[in-house]
């Protein structure tokens, strides 16, 4: 049975599901979804991501998250955590990092939140002493010291079409083997009535139904406990458009052909990520390429490239650029994060 068979038999039961439905089943169905079945990073899969790219990504995060734990005075212990680490590349470039950092290893329980078991056994290879979660509900009550670098994206979204009479949202349906994203007819849609001024018939706005209670939850640990984290993502403050995409083999797929075999995502909204921050505080949206630059990337990149020479060290400055540079990700991915009432923001971010 494919993925694409699993859907029709649910639409045909039950009618046509929302986006949100068709993502989540589309990326974490137990045995046919996207994340569950493979590792999708690397040169070889579908798409690359900052820490795929280069080691001084998870470096200077580490080092910000161990300045941020320093400042508000070394908390001990604390749970160092990671919410969809991939490969565990990220994690493991922190946890090399900040290895002479005084107490930080010794204080840091390094918890991973993944829902796929393919990932985990890939994570578990870079990052053994972990331990692994399925969502955040049962992370231990400590000091938090997070990062998610492109989970968010993942998370499914609804999308709503916004017309005369209301909201149209997309719904998908079955046609003989086909999954087709329809409308629903429209109606008044209450978590998008703040949207009402600042759209018009023909606009296109996204809700991630899981984003909220995920931050809440976390600002809530922070704003009594301590800690901090740090969402790095593509997307913007404020949802507008169709973002939904789908990635395989590095390039851009019908999202709705063959669910299961490709990446989906969408932008993620900031201006979400702020609204839900209390009783926490949050920073300013920062883009990726000033966030790494404040930390001291370029310092890293020319002492790293001191020892390379050749192919090598173009690849090395090539990363460097990617990561960084306007027109590559450092524009189109940003940083926010999450700080208690009273203590400065994490290095590299304003209040
Ligand atoms: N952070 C990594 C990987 C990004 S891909 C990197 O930068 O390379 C998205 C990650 O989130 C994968 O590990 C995926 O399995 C995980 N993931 C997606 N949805 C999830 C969910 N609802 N719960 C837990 N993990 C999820």
């Amino acid at each position: 049975m494919t993925l694409t068979q699993h859907m029709l038999a649910r639409i045909a039961a039950h009618g046509p599901m929302t986006l949100a439905d068709y993502m989540a089943e589309a990326l974490l169905h137990p045995t046919l979804g996207y994340y569950s079945t493979r590792d999708p990073l690397g040169a070889e899969g579908d798409f690359t991501t900052a820490p795929e790219i280069s080691q001084m990504f998870g470096e200077v995060i580490g080092l910000a998250l161990a300045q941020a734990w320093l400042d508000q005075g070394a908390p001990t212990p604390f749970a160092l955590v990671e919410l969809g680490p991939g490969r565990g590349t990220l994690m493991a470039d922190i946890l090399r990092a900040t290895a002479r950092v005084a107490g930080f290893a010794h204080a840091a329980q390094v918890h991973l939140v993944e829902a796929s078991p393919t990932l985990r056994a890939e994570q578990a290879k870079r990052v053994p002493q972990a331990q692994w979660h399925d969502d955040i509900t049962t992370l231990p009550d400590l000091p938090l010291f997070l990062v998610a670098n492109e989970f968010l994206d993942a998370l499914p979204i609804r999308q709503f079409h916004r017309d005369d009479g209301g909201w149209r949202e997309v719904m998908i349906g079955g046609g003989e083997a086909l999954l087709t994203p329809g409308l629903s007819a429209p109606a008044p849609i209450a978590l998008l009535d703040h949207r009402l001024n600042d759209t018009k018939p023909g606009d296109i706005v996204e809700h991630c139904p899981a984003l909220p209670g995920l931050v809440q939850t976390i600002a809530q640990t922070i704003a009594t406990l301590g800690g901090t984290a740090l969402f790095i993502d593509y997307g913007d403050w404020r949802s507008l458009g169709d973002t939904l995409q789908a990635l395989q083999n590095h390039a851009p797929v019908d999202p709705f052909a063959a669910p299961g075999t490709a990446d989906l995502t969408a932008h993620v909204d900031f201006e979400a990520i702020a609204q839900n921050a209390a009783p926490a505080r949050y920073s300013r949206v920062t883009p990726q390429g000033v966030f790494l630059e404040r930390l001291g990337i370029t310092q890293r990149a020319q002492a790293l490239a001191a020892n390379l020479s050749g192919p090598a060290l173009d690849a090395h400055i090539a990363a460097h650029r990617r990561l960084t540079h306007p027109s590559e990700m450092g524009t189109l991915f940003k940083v926010i994060a999450l700080y208690p009432e009273g203590a400065a923001p994490p290095p590299g971010l304003d209040p």
